[in-house]
């Protein structure tokens, strides 16, 4: 166990599956106590079973984040069950798959920017007045390079995690200046999780594994642990000195122009040094 969140306590949306759970679970190591918050209880189970094997605390909260009751409900069961909250990890999202515009029916469009949108500033909007009357706090918010540039999600998934960069940025020269309270964006490239794992099951199942993540300059795709550093380093107070950024962490996906991904085997070969699954 580690000490960089060591006290503080910690809610985490979206912690059911991928990016929230080994975030939770993350924090937890370095001596969080976590509310795990997700619409699936079960998945919320298995993560709470993980923190509890590694002699975490971790309590649980079945809510929709994209649902104001909800909201409110989850942060008063952190303050009820942890006494505050001093990081919110605004996670919880939906891709939505890839329609057309033809096929985008306004139903659709408004429901992924309630739970990727608006969920996200519901959450913040709850736990801010404690965070500002204690005079500190880190939120970090999961937006994704779908919100930087176009090609990375569907219209509506993409305009959402735009929302969310911008969401951070205003707060963070708003409401939060001044304040002692931090708020940040990551924005991941692909990872593989729950939502994009039918894309990684196509690939492997039509021999085109090799492809996952040739675009990323890194030379592989990303898994949930890359982003739950990241989360990790933002809610601590390591991350003290940054706010209102939109950080990518795409393995480089974004730090370039499109390229030729070089050959996987052969003498120009990348052989992804190090990488392991
Ligand atoms: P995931 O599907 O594995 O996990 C998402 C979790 O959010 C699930 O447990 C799901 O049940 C939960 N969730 C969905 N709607 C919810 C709601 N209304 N209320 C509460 N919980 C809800 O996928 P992931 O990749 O770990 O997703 C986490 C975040 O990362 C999302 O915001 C996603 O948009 C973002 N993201 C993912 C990638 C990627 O490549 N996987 C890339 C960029 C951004």
């Amino acid at each position: 166990m580690g000490q960089r969140l060591l006290g503080k306590r910690a809610i985490v949306t979206g912690a059911a599956s991928g990016i929230g759970r080994d975030s939770a679970v993350r924090f937890a190591q370095e001596g969080a106590k976590v509310l795990v918050v997700d619409v699936s209880e079960s998945g919320l189970q298995e993560t709470a079973q993980r923190i509890k094997q590694e002699g975490g605390e971790v309590a649980i909260q079945v809510a929709d984040a994209g649902n104001e009751a909800d909201v409110k409900a989850f942060v008063e069961h952190a303050h009820d069950t942890f006494g505050g909250v001093d990081v919110l990890f605004a996670n919880a999202g939906i891709s939505g798959g890839i329609p057309s515009m033809a096929d985008i029916t306004v139903e659709h469009f408004n429901n992924i920017l309630r739970v990727n949108l608006l969920g996200v500033f519901m959450a913040i909007k709850e736990v801010v007045p404690t965070m500002i009357a204690q005079g500190h706090g880190s939120i970090v918010c999961t937006a994704s390079v779908a919100g930087l540039r176009a090609n990375a999600g569907s219209i509506a998934y993409s305009a959402s995690k735009a929302g969310v960069i911008s969401l951070v940025q205003t707060i963070a020269a708003q409401e939060l200046l001044g304040t002692g309270v931090r708020i940040n964006a990551i924005c991941p490239g692909l990872i593989e999780t729950g939502m994009t794992q039918p894309l990684f099951d196509y690939a492997r199942a039509s021999g085109k594994a090799e492809k996952l993540g040739q675009f990323a300059p890194i030379g592989r795709y990303g898994v949930p642990m890359d982003i739950a550093n990241v989360a990790l380093f933002l809610a601590s107070d390591e991350g003290g000195y940054v706010h209102g950024q939109a950080i990518a962490v795409d393995g480089g996906l974004t730090s370039t122009h499109p390229f030729r991904p070089r050959p996987t085997s052969g003498p120009t070969s990348n052989p992804m040094p190090g990488f392991k699954k």
